[in-house]
């Protein structure tokens, strides 16, 4: 596995890669764990030459978030991305990425002000703005991204097409802990009795779709179960929303297409989780 850690070498290296062979794409924020390795192993299927980026981005961070805190080990990452046979470990620097007078971001209006964007105003400007970049140096085929941040790629598959990008994303499903909780470099934050209570996201996604087995279709009645099985778990909802998954607009009457989207503070984290009904 090459380790690159310049724009010009990375930039070299996608000036020139063989026109019969796909390229692969994976960026992270590092901190790697099973979720981002299925990425990885889906990547390493479908293309000749896969990459993974690990950068913790500080413009999806607003100043009150976990930029500084937020975990790293390099180290292991990098253990882990060589036993996948990763081709090309990306690590660049954020004073290259963002020198001094970098004024340019991407905003997808509308769809990243919904959901994590009422709480996070400014995040999704820095994703998407951090996965255009990466994009123009990487220069991949195809880029590998988890449904675990659902809204995340919905935004970015709207950019790739309003900006005439033809980097294709392949989404990935959710890779959950053994319990359930759906896998995450946040998790580490939990003290082992937020632990237990961070289930009460995927237990009331699992009591909705029970309930709509049953034929409870009310987004208010629905909602309801899942507040309350949350607040027992002494979590606070930031947001539960059922959503079509296209547009990612809220609705009153779930079908089998429906998405339910929610995000919770146990504690002091953060998390989020999403099924498809
Ligand atoms: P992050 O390092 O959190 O920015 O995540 C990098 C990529 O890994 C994103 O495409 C995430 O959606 C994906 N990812 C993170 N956690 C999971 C998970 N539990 N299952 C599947 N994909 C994930």
């Amino acid at each position: 596995m090459k380790i690159v850690t310049t724009l010009a070498e990375m930039l070299a290296i996608s000036a020139q890669y063989p026109s019969d062979q796909t390229v692969g794409f994976v960026p992270t924020m590092g901190f790697l764990h099973e979720g981002h390795l299925s990425l990885v192993r889906t990547a390493k299927l479908q293309c000749a030459v896969t990459i993974v980026s690990i950068f913790v981005n500080p413009t999806q961070f607003a100043p009150n978030e976990d930029l500084d805190s937020y975990p790293r080990d390099f180290e292991k990452d990098q253990a882990l991305l060589e036993k996948e046979e990763v081709d090309i470990l990306f690590f660049p620097s954020s004073t290259e990425l963002y020198p001094n007078g970098y004024r340019t971001y991407i905003e997808v209006e509308e769809l990243s002000a919904r959901l994590c964007g009422k709480s996070r105003p400014t995040h999704f400007k820095g994703v998407t703005t951090i996965v255009a970049k990466l994009i123009n140096i990487v220069k991949p085929h195809l880029m590998f991204m988890g449904e675990k941040d659902f809204q995340q790629v919905v935004i970015l598959e709207k950019m790739l097409e309003d900006l005439n990008i033809s980097t294709r994303i392949v989404r990935c499903p959710i890779v959950r802990e053994h319990d359930g909780l759906a896998m995450s470099s946040r998790n580490t934050y939990l003290s082992p009795e937020e632990r237990k209570n961070a289930l009460c996201l995927k237990n009331s996604l699992a009591l909705t779709k029970e309930l709509f087995a049953q034929g409870i279709t009310s987004v208010s009645t629905l909602r309801a179960g899942m507040h309350k099985l949350i607040s027992e778990a002494n979590g606070l909802v930031d947001y539960i929303e059922f959503i079509n998954p296209a547009t990612l607009e809220s609705l009153e009457h779930v079908d089998s297409g429906t998405r339910i989207l929610l995000a919770v503070r146990i504690g002091k984290t953060r998390l989020i989780d999403n099924l498809n009904l």
